[in-house]
């Protein structure tokens, strides 16, 4: 029997492939802070060749590569426009604040896509009361809103309209690959007309540590100042980058089986009693399910897998999320339904006792 763990908390699990120990133990090196690591060079040039800009930064993390932008595109007592579950809004220890000196000013929005429409009226100009919109922040795919994507006509228009008042905006791509694959679009067409691009390599493609930053040369020449500030010059990272580089190369071929994966977890849930799922929703590799009707929390259900070897995180007391990624294959997506169901007929065999 097949007991290896199903770890379906995210796909920043991977482990690193034997390609990329290879191209680490025999990467080449220097000193980055004085740009002299060849392997650093490479994938920041290689970053920027894929997305069609003019420059790349390597960054420790997501988190970093975002709030560096922030801080580039912004003045302290300006306003971040963002989608209400927004990861630099959520997840990133309240930095817009913190290190920027700016307020984020969160908008809700259907499956936590974002359109003019909706920004509009949340932009603010000059004033004599109300602090001025400095940035406005994109995420696609939309980590909290269930991996939804950016149909690319709302998010260039979004991206015109900001230019034409003035306003700069970033893009948190920390899963863009797993957009470009659900359009069928490069990730340069669908980026083209941000002015800063975060990515993750430490997502769905796989590699151990790192993100990316990519934008216009001056752009990235400040970045790289905020990123030393942040403490983020890493010196012989090459080391790192080395198995970014086979992430940037290798790891989108990966994304459709992920999809895949994900689509056949959304529809095995849909099955399961007491459990509220709309597969239709499951467009990339990130599935949320509501466990309400299970008559148990997300997190004692967490604990329950857990005890089975299947890792799956409460979001709320209602919501579970789970993420499919190329270390979990179709074998592990079936024990982690079979598992939950038959946890969830134990529960519902003690209550009705
Ligand atoms: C993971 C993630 C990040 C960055 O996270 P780090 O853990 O700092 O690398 C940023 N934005 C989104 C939407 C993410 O999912």
């Amino acid at each position: 029997m097949d007991q290896a763990i199903v770890d379906l908390r995210s796909d920043t699990v991977t482990k690193p492939t034997p390609a990329m120990r290879r191209a680490m133990a025999e990467a080449e090196v220097g000193d980055d802070v004085y740009r002299e690591d060849p392997t650093v060079n490479r994938l920041q040039e290689r970053a920027a060749e894929t997305f069609g800009r003019e420059a790349g930064l390597y960054v420790a993390s997501g988190t970093m590569g975002n709030q560096a932008a922030i801080k580039v595109h912004t003045r302290p007592g300006q306003e971040v426009i963002c989608e209400q579950r927004a990861h630099i809004f959520n997840f990133e220890m309240a930095m817009t604040a913190a290190f920027s000196g700016c307020l984020a000013r969160p908008v809700w929005a259907e499956d936590g896509i974002l359109t003019w429409e909706r920004i509009a009226p949340e932009v603010r100009g000059r004033s004599d009361h109300r602090a001025r919109t400095g940035l406005i922040a994109l995420e696609n795919t939309s980590n909290l809103a269930g991996g939804s994507v950016y149909p690319m006509a709302i998010a260039d228009e979004i991206c015109e309209r900001a230019h034409a008042a003035g306003l700069p905006v970033h893009l948190d791509g920390a899963r863009i690959f797993n957009a470009s694959v659900q359009l069928g679009l490069s990730v340069a067409e669908l980026t083209k007309k941000f002015d800063s691009v975060m990515f993750c390599l430490s997502k769905g493609l796989g590699a151990p540590v790192g993100s990316m930053l990519v934008g216009s040369k001056e752009f990235i020449e400040e970045a790289r100042l905020v990123r030393k500030m942040l403490g983020g010059g890493m010196r012989q990272a090459g080391i790192l980058a080395a198995a970014g580089l086979i992430a940037l190369e290798e790891g989108p071929r990966h994304l459709p089986v992920d999809h895949e994966n994900a689509r056949f977890l959304a529809n095995g849930l849909a099955e399961i009693p007491g459990i509220t799922i709309n597969p239709a929703k499951v467009v990339t590799n990130i599935v949320f399910l509501d466990v309400t009707k299970t008559g148990l929390t997300s997190f004692e259900i967490s604990k329950r897998l857990l005890a089975q070897g299947i890792l799956a995180n409460g979001v709320t007391a209602e919501t579970m999320r789970m993420v499919t990624h190329r270390d979990v294959d179709r074998t592990g997506c079936e024990r982690a339904l079979r598992v939950l169901h038959e946890i969830l007929k134990a529960a519902r065999g003690v209550a009705a006792a």
